[in-house]
């Protein structure tokens, strides 16, 4: 099969589909991408006429080729078929004047489910062509973690550590993580935010001795956060399958363009938008929206991305991110594929914590992306106001990109993506509505009595379950821990 996948720094680490999902990241410490990726030819008539699950195979196809059909047909029945509670998958709702893309009606209520019910399925077919196991390593704000252990749990073959920032995630993101059950799995607090257990997990990656080690026990090091391809191309898919709900809804003629408006932390979600658009969707702008770790917001402004200034803890913390990892996929397309300056850039964002892009590049990313930020005032005020005026409660992740949205004055639809279920937030979205709580699970009966709507039954039955991984650890700790996880694995 041919290597269609490439590092972004360097054209000579090349990969075939399933080699990049096995590899998580490039051995040169690259992402891999699909240069050609705009050479796809889909054809949008099929699309508005297929269920979700179809649409997954059909996209799946075309970027995944060295996966049989079948294979892929397997993949999408297993991770799909059962596991949401909404038969459209990712249902859009009209709120106000925008449109919702409900992404969070997988088993653990984020968004992530979508990608991470699919993952373990594209790892274990790659892994049976290549006759190995592997170790995953996964560094979260708080979402990933959660949907990470439920999509691999139990899976043959492969284990599976997670790494979260001590005290920095919800009190329900942490009961998810803390209760998780499995043979295979691990979970741990760190000492530090989620850039310092994202850097870390990076550089065990790329540690020479940990992969001999590996070797020895016959098992890849890889990943499941969106550096993986295998995490980001599940995601195109609901791009697609939004488009073609607000065709069928009659609120677009096919051909005509949409918006989307994104809540944004490692900058995957909003790729994968982007890798949609280069497959052909008929996309007008990106609106990239964060929280008061701005980053991304002075980055597309000014072209210059500098990580240095101060973490802020927000009620959004999924999204409390300095490095976007996935932006370097972005900053690939958009020099014009230019392998060198992305790696001089990395380089620099390594050593100085800072970089600044060519004037063409900026102006590239600009006709296309446009960058904004909220306050945890600002969000609270617009979960507030969505409900007293729609009687839609959203999380503070989706309210930011809801709020960004609203404060465009295009013409054109935009879709915001609701990227959590409000009942992940409930002490924060319970305040917000000027509510009172005791504590989560007060929080979680009061939000649902006030929505009138049952709580997710994954949230629902966390206050019963025991507390099966409690280790806090530094981060130089980490390795050890890899390094035991790599005799585990059956
Ligand atoms: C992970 C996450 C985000 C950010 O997504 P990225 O792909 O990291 O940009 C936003 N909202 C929620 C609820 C998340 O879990």
């Amino acid at each position: 099969m041919e290597n269609i996948y490439e590092s972004t720094r360097d054209p000579k680490q090349n990969a075939t589909s399933k080699q990049a999902i096995l590899n998580g990241i490039a051995p040169d410490g690259g992402l891999y991408v699909w240069p050609a990726i705009d050479t796809v030819d889909l054809d949008l008539n099929a699309i508005v006429e297929q269920s979700y699950i179809e649409n997954a195979q059909y996209i799946l196809e075309k970027i995944l080729p060295d996966y049989t059909k079948e294979e892929l047909e397997a993949c999408v029945h297993n991770a799909y078929d059962k596991s949401f509670a909404s038969n459209k998958i990712t249902p859009v709702k009209k709120v106000g004047d925008l449109y919702v893309l409900e992404l969070f009606h997988g088993p653990t209520s984020a968004f992530k489910d979508v990608a991470l019910t699919l993952l373990p399925q594209l790892m274990s077919t790659a892994l049976k062509s290549a006759g190995k196991k592997a170790l995953i390593l996964t560094a979260t704000s708080g979402d990933t973690g959660k949907a990470a252990m439920s999509g691999f749990k139990d899976v043959d073959h492969i284990g599976i550590r997670v790494f979260y920032p001590h005290e920095k995630v919800s009190q329900i993101q942490y009961r998810q993580m803390a209760t998780q059950e499995g043979n295979n799995v691990g979970v741990y607090a760190i000492e530090g935010n989620f850039d310092d257990a994202q850097s870390q997990v990076k550089q065990l990656f790329l540690d020479q001795e940990l992969h001999q080690k590996a070797e020895e026990h016959d098992v890849l090091l890889t990943s499941a956060n969106s550096i993986n391809v295998g995490r980001l191309v599940p995601q195109i898919v609901y791009y697609f399958d939004a488009y073609k709900q607000l065709v069928q809804d009659g609120v677009i003629h096919l051909g005509e363009p949409v918006s989307f408006s994104v809540p944004t932390g490692n900058f995957g979600d909003v790729l994968a938008g982007y890798y949609a658009y280069l497959m052909g969707l008929p996309v007008e702008r990106f609106y990239v929206a964060s929280n008061s770790n701005k980053v991304l917001t002075d980055f597309l402004n000014t072209g210059v991305y500098d990580k240095n200034r101060e973490f802020i803890q927000t009620i959004s913390p999924s999204m409390d991110i300095l490095v976007s990892s996935n932006l370097e996929r972005l900053l690939f397309y958009m020099s014009g594929q230019d392998h060198q300056k992305v790696a001089s850039w990395m380089k620099d964002l390594q050593e100085k914590g800072r970089y600044e892009v060519d004037a063409q590049t900026l102006q590239k990313i600009q006709a296309l992306f446009s960058g904004d930020f909220v306050s945890d005032e600002q969000t609270k005020e617009t979960i507030k106001d969505v409900y007293e005026k729609e009687g839609i409660v959203l999380d503070p992740h989706t309210a930011i990109g809801y709020r960004v949205a609203s404060m465009t004055n295009s013409s054109t639809p935009i879709v915001t993506l609701a990227t959590a279920s409000p009942y992940k937030f409930s002490v924060d979205v319970l305040d917000a509505l000027s509510k009172e709580a005791s504590d989560e699970w007060d929080a979680l009966k009061k939000l649902s009595a006030h929505c009138q709507d049952p709580i997710p039954v994954n949230l629902a039955q966390l206050e019963s379950m025991d507390i099966l991984h409690s280790g806090v650890i530094s981060v130089e700790e980490m390795k050890e821990v890899v390094e035991k996880g790599l005799g585990e694995v059956r």
